[in-house]
């Protein structure tokens, strides 16, 4: 078995082409089989070496590995079947489009835009198919000797048959076209680029790619490339087009509408194993119940014939519940140092293992931990700056029962010295202070909470308290106080 991705370097790593190249790797890898990259920059364009290093980056990130092709991006190419750029390959398709040309299976064409545009307005008028009318397939030996010397600018297009081509798909199984409709395609430009019917057909020959396993969006595509494959007297690979990618409201995942891009849900502070283990439930399943996979056990798993014919939704909320449990699954070590790009540099290692147990159980993305426990490392004024008094209201009061709150906090916390102030005191000390106050505890500990953390919602108050020590939390409550109107009588 020899499979490839092929990603175009025309934007950066897309979900859907992450999740192919997958669904390649575990079918490659459980079968034993050899997997090449290939990187389809025939749109100079809009390829760029930023958007490859994008892409070969995060597939990296994501765990995913391959036999043949750059293995880094820029880098050297390894395999006997390069060069896997197709920029590079540009004699071999010229070879092939000659081949093609002379056996009478492409033609050329000197049809001007207008030409074309007025046909396809013609056969929109009379309700046809739009398609070429192989005005240029039935010129006189004259007509074409007098485009030539007039050097006319022409394209080489593919004489499709008017067949019915069938194959047996992988995922979807029996698959029926009629070839009748397509209409003679292009594959040269006048300037002799080739487009990616033609090439992708070429490639796959003489890389002797054995199973396409592609997206649906490339399902219409295959019918043009088996055709292509006869008539260049290729062997047929297998194909496999596993389907598209939704979001919830069941519309395709588009750029413009989603978050596609895998970088960003790096940023977020995904864990790679948690967003591997994701993508491959986006089509796929094992049949069973079981729902947390490392690479290497999804490899032995995975069987493309279990792979969905119907769309798969992406499900951020799942997403989110897999990389919690990734995330409880680590030490608070592995957890600290992954979390190290979220925190600011001036953080010593030491102080940030200490937050780690705070927030462990809580924690859905990496990301989120400058809001969750930033409030330990910046400053005492710019926490204050996080709320307004009103924020300080408890659910049952308002400013009076806040500041009443935070008096008595206050003298909880200088009656504590600094070698008593630790949680578990602390929280006995402020539920009597609740008990005093007549307020139950969640009404007193609320606006302790905000004067503290900035936020309503924070990881554990006392371990918080504890953490920040005796001076801080005090400077707090009070800054706290500052910010509630003066008490009236
Ligand atoms: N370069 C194509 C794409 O990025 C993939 C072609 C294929 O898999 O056949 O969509």
């Amino acid at each position: 078995m020899r499979v490839r991705m092929a990603p175009s370097p025309t934007g950066p790593l897309h979900i859907g082409t992450a999740r192919t190249s997958l669904f390649n790797y575990l079918a490659s890898r459980h079968a034993g089989g050899t997997y090449v990259l290939r990187i389809e920059d025939t749109d100079v364009a809009r390829s760029t070496a930023e958007f490859e290093h994008d892409i070969i980056d995060n597939l990296h990130w994501l765990g995913i590995t391959w036999d043949e092709g750059p293995q880094v991006a820029g880098g050297d190419e390894v395999g006997a079947f390069g060069p896997y750029r197709q920029q590079d390959r540009m004699e071999r398709y010229a070879r092939e489009a000659d081949r093609l040309l002379a056996s009478g299976s492409a033609y050329r064409c000197w049809c001007t835009p207008e030409e074309l545009d007025a046909v396809r307005r013609h056969q929109e008028q009379a309700k046809e198919p739009p398609r070429y009318n192989r005005r240029c397939l039935n010129l006189s030996d004259a007509e074409r000797a007098a485009f030539e010397t007039a050097n006319r600018p022409s394209v080489i297009r593919f004489r499709v048959e008017p067949e019915t081509i069938r194959f047996d798909d992988l995922v979807r199984g029996e698959v029926e076209f009629d070839n009748s409709l397509l209409g003679d395609f292009v594959l040269v430009r006048n300037d002799g680029s080739p487009l990616y019917h033609f090439v992708v057909v070429v490639d796959d020959e003489a890389m002797e790619i054995t199973h396409v396993i592609r997206g649906e969006d490339h399902l219409s595509n295959t019918p043009k490339h088996i055709a292509l494959i006869r008539a260049l007297g290729y062997r047929e690979p297998r194909f496999g087009h596993i389907p598209l990618i939704l979001n919830p409201d069941r519309s395709k995942m588009s750029k413009r509408k989603s978050q596609t891009s895998i970088t960003a849900y790096r940023e977020e502070g995904y864990l790679p194993e948690a967003f591997v283990n994701f993508l491959a439930f986006l089509g796929w399943s094992p049949g069973t119940e079981e729902e947390i996979f490392t690479l290497d056990e999804l490899t032995e798993r995975f069987d493309l014939a279990k792979v969905h014919k119907g769309g798969a939704i992406f499900d951020r909320d799942r997403l989110d519940h897999l990389n919690g449990v990734y995330i409880r699954a680590l030490s608070d070590e592995q957890l600290a140092l992954r979390l190290r790009p979220w925190v600011p540099d001036a953080i010593a290692d030491d102080d940030l293992l200490l937050v780690v147990p705070l927030i462990k159980e809580r924690l859905v993305k990496l990301g989120d931990v400058p809001d969750l426990i930033g409030f330990v490392w910046e400053p005492d004024d710019v926490v204050a700056a996080w709320y307004g008094p009103d924020l300080l209201h408890p659910k049952k009061g308002g400013p009076d029962e806040a500041r009443a709150a935070l008096e008595r906090a206050l003298v909880v916390l200088t009656e504590l010295d600094d070698a008593d102030f630790a949680a578990d005191l602390l929280e006995q000390r402020c539920r009597e202070a609740a008990d005093d106050a007549g307020m139950k505890a969640g009404d007193f500990f609320s606006p302790i909470r905000v004067a503290v953390t900035g936020r309503t919602v924070s990881p554990p108050l006392f371990a918080s308290l504890e953490l920040l020590g005796r001076d801080r939390s005090m400077a707090r409550v009070e800054a706290a106080l500052r910010k509630l109107p003066v008490a009236a009588g």
